[in-house]
């Protein structure tokens, strides 16, 4: 099983081989390779369940097209550079963290596609703020009971690698899927336009879609004909998107004068704004912390984003000194505020997705469409972890239904 771990001088050690059964459940997948003048396999989303499956789908060289809404890659993770534009390396503004040792498929594909992993920084000495008349109170922890691992570059390393293998020709960015109409066994998917562009009413044809975005963004955004039955589609509407509720907010320095002072940049806030913060440098050395923020969607509305930042690096001087009220610069991103992740069910914090073995379609749609996306995995779902597995056994399900 891979994994990571600090070495002496705190730089990567990958060990291990693979998870059982390989990399990705192949032995499952029939052999389509002979099927090529179907029509084409469609995956709504490209975040990292989306590019899963392309990758399965391109490694089983089988015509696909990967349809995404927004103009990057990646979904909910976002790799952002000091001026908060997406970049290849950069700052975790989404995901950062995953577990090898209880996430082996995810750490098998981390190992195959040749990624850097280091281990979160967590040496040194804990805050906790109780209340807001009171110092905050500094312990001594131990090692962690479970390490949590990052990617070199940030979480954008992962998806880079992943689009690397796929045909350009087979991604269109910018292409939300508006609705999917069900005929003759086969799927019609209206294509909206990229922001600014001319509506065309493009569409396009494909034999089987694989749906990998959050259950509930998919009555959200797509409308269904026909319309699937009313508890399936009350299914996907109250599987809680994980994270999308939340905040994250990070500040950006010239070297890390937290470890300096014996502090590993782990902190607890019950005062706020910011709830729980952690060391963010990267494996390059760009010092960071960062925190979620731990006021609610309605909240952060109302009050604004400036004023959020003043008041999280207020936070960040009150538990860190004064050296960190002069940060050289902050990023934050609202994710209930971004509608190709949250809806209005997110605007309130709605607890983990429950995954477990569930009939996500049903009725007519049921060999036409599989839902994909990390929150209907069995294992690990809204994580990372999960999105990597939903992806396998959502292209297994379509491979195994999509035979004509
Ligand atoms: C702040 C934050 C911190 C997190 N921290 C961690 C962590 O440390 N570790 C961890 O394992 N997980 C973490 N997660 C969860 C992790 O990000 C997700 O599990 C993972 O990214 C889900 O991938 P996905 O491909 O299933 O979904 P998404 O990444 O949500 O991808 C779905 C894609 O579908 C697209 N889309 C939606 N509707 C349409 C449409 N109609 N047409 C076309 N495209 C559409 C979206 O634009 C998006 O790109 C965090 C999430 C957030 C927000």
């Amino acid at each position: 099983m891979a994994g990571c771990g600090s070495g002496s001088d705190g730089a990567l050690v990958v060990t291990g081989g693979r998870c059982h059964g390989g990399t990705f459940a192949f032995a499952r997948i029939h052999d389509m390779s002979a099927t090529h003048a179907l029509p084409p396999i469609a995956i709504i989303g490209g975040g990292i369940a989306g590019l899963c499956a392309a990758r399965l789908l391109q490694l089983r060289r089988l015509p696909f097209v990967l349809l995404e809404a927004r103009d990057r890659l990646g979904g909910r993770v976002l790799t952002v550079d000091e001026t908060g534009a997406p970049a290849d390396e950069g700052f975790d503004l989404g995901p950062s963290w995953f577990w090898p040792r209880t996430q082996p498929r995810l750490a098998a594909l981390v190992e195959e596609l040749g990624l850097a992993v280091f281990a979160q920084h967590t040496d040194g000495d804990q805050l906790f703020e109780r209340m807001v008349r009171e110092r905050p109170q500094r312990y001594e922890s131990g090692p962690p009971e479970v390490l949590s691992c990052r990617l070199a570059g940030g979480s954008a390393a992962l998806v880079r690698a992943l689009a690397a293998g796929l045909p350009r020709a087979s991604i269109r960015l910018g292409t939300p899927v508006t609705a999917m109409q069900l005929h003759d066994g086969r799927v019609t998917l209206s294509l909206g336009a990229a922001q600014g562009a001319d509506p065309g009413g493009d569409s396009l044809v494909a034999r089987h879609v694989i749906a990998a975005l959050p259950p509930r963004l998919l009555p959200t955004t797509i409308q269904l004909e026909p319309e699937p039955d009313a508890a399936t589609v009350a299914r996907w509407r109250e599987t809680p998107t994980w994270m999308a509720p939340h905040a994250k907010f990070l500040a950006l320095y010239e070297r890390p004068f937290w470890r300096e002072a014996g502090l590993s940049g782990t902190a607890q806030s019950m005062v706020g704004p910011m709830t729980e913060i952690h060391d963010a440098t990267t494996a390059s050395g760009q010092a960071a912390l960062f925190g979620f923020v731990g006021v609610s969607a309605a909240q952060r509305a109302a009050v604004g984003e400036m004023e959020l930042r003043r008041a999280c690096v207020e936070q960040l001087a009150r538990l860190f000194g004064e050296q960190a009220q002069r940060p050289q610069g902050t990023l934050f991103k609202d994710w209930a505020a971004d509608s190709w992740t949250a809806t209005g069910a997110d605007q309130v914090a709605g607890g983990h997705p429950a995954g477990g073995h569930v009939a996500w379609v049903t009725g007519e749609w049921a060999r036409h469409l599989t839902l994909g996306g990390s929150e209907v995995s069995p294992v690990e779902p809204g994580y990372l972890a999960g999105a990597v597995l939903a992806a396998e056994r959502a292209v297994a399900s379509a491979l195994g239904t999509a035979r004509g």
